[in-house]
């Protein structure tokens, strides 16, 4: 794409925009970069990009910066309702997200994931599926390094894996992957997004560009990502743990298997699986399916899906002390992942949870922790809710700590051998830590000092 001379703002000075500026000032374009931060907390990163000729309008912009501009690119963090993307709406500009600049921009065909929970565990295993079928492969978009820096050396031959989250596909336009997949919906983000319809609408982007040569992989399983399916513009495959298909991606006799077209491809057996839990499952059978219509053959896949170990702070194993397991889901941010967490195990929990309150119903993750007779250690801004919807729905044993610390010194203090201990927090992090990467980190360390 040549933009020489084209005169183009960035909205945001996060990773992606940053990523965004860099990548239009590459193509020649005249790019002038925007953030709400005050200037005396200019970064190195922005300090190169003004010597590279991008103009920085820090701290409260001048109302008419974007009065010349032809491009807006914005970054998710920045909600549809802001001045400046209304004004650039008013002003009849072109607004992308940096997903739909990677897009353009990228040569190879696209497969991209999203879904409320599952993304990175299915992008990072379709990455690592792709690796055994493509030279090249880009894995970025809303994890690892933005994609728009990652698709620029990609060939017509290579493969591009994007996992996408409701934010970024809030500005697309000709976004169109080859192989798209929604792993299911559940309320999260409900402050950006106000109802799950409007949030339903938003994931709905990901296909809504695709023409009848594309493929939509959707969760049979999820009645509300199964609804989708006549809003598909490409093949509609339904991936299934719980049915088995007359077409499409599903478990039989513990296996996976691909049935397209009159054949059927016994793909993998599940007891192989390293990684814990039904929801896992699920995305095994998505990265399967999305990596078959991609081009990947299905003989190629058991290696790769044995061998895979997960994500970190994703149901991560830590170590084992006096017969006690330690595992760090600090990745679980509501309940619906921490509700995935512990139906992954059998053993008796110590859960450990509480954080950032974000308000959510925390009903029927309570009642599978009495049920369960799991011991509760609760910290962060959101222990009294937390405690009182706990003592509500019949958990017995609630335990408050002051901090990770505490809260792994009573885990160990109460565990008894065979029985697991899981951060698995149902709670944003930014009560005490700068992201659950921190708190994930922070918690592992002392589990690896007791
Ligand atoms: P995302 O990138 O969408 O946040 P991750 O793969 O990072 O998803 O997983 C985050 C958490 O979500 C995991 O710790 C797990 O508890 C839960 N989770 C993962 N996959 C699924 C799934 N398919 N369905 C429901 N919950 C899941």
């Amino acid at each position: 794409m040549d933009m020489t001379g084209n005169k183009t703002c960035v909205l945001g000075a996060g990773r992606s925009g940053i990523a965004a500026a860099q990548v239009m000032r590459g193509l020649g374009a005249d790019v002038t970069l925007w953030d709400g931060k005050k200037p005396e907390t200019l970064s190195e990163e922005l300090i190169a990009l003004s010597k590279e000729g991008v103009h920085l309008e820090l701290g409260d912009a001048a109302s008419d910066f974007l009065a010349k501009m032809k491009l807006v690119v914005t970054s998710p963090g920045i909600a549809q309702e802001h001045p400046l993307l209304q004004q650039a709406v008013l002003l009849g500009i072109p607004v992308w997200s940096e997903v739909e600049l990677a897009y353009r921009l990228c040569r190879a065909p696209m497969v991209a994931i999203t879904g409320t929970n599952g993304k990175t565990t299915t992008t990072t295993l379709l990455g690592e599926l792709a690796k055994t079928t493509f030279a090249k492969v880009a894995v970025g978009g809303n994890i690892g390094d933005p994609l728009s820096l990652q698709v620029t050396p990609l060939t017509e031959n290579d493969l591009a894996v994007a996992e996408i989250s409701s934010f970024q596909l809030e500005w697309v336009d000709k976004f169109a992957p080859h192989v798209a997949a929604i792993l299911n919906i559940t309320p999260d983000h409900m402050d950006r997004h106000k109802t799950l319809e409007g949030y339903t609408a938003m994931k709905e982007r990901i296909f809504l560009g695709q023409s009848q040569d594309d493929y939509v992989l959707l969760n049979h399983d999820d009645s509300g990502v199964r609804a989708l399916a006549p809003h598909c513009k490409g093949r509609v495959v339904y991936f299934s743990r719980l049915t088995t298909l007359d077409e499409g991606v599903f478990v039989a006799k513990g296996q996976v298997c691909i049935r397209w077209q009159g054949q059927q491809h016994a793909v993998f057996n599940l007891s192989e699986l390293q990684i814990k839990g039904d929801h896992n499952v699920e995305n095994v059978l998505a990265a399967c399916g999305t990596a078959f219509f991609a081009g990947i053959a299905p003989d190629k896949m058991a290696a790769v899906l044995a061998n895979f170990r997960g994500v970190e702070h994703r149901i991560e194993w830590v170590r084992a002390v006096d017969g006690v397991d330690y595992y760090n889901d600090s990745k679980a941010t509501n309940p619906e992942s921490t509700i995935k967490a512990i139906e992954a195990f059998e053993e008796k929990l110590l859960l450990i949870a509480g954080g950032y309150d974000k308000h959510t119903d925390l009903t029927p993750m309570m009642k599978l922790l009495a049920q369960r007779n799991a011991l509760l250690i609760l910290i962060g801004a959101a222990a009294d809710r937390f405690a009182d919807a706990a003592a509500q729905n019949g958990v017995v044993t609630i335990r408050r700590a002051v901090d990770m610390a505490a809260a792994v010194a009573l885990a160990k203090e109460s565990a008894e051998k065979g029985q697991v201990v899981l951060l698995s927090p149902a709670c944003a992090s930014y009560d005490m830590y700068s992201g659950y990467e921190e708190r994930g980190r922070h918690y592992k360390s002392l589990v690896e000092a007791l």
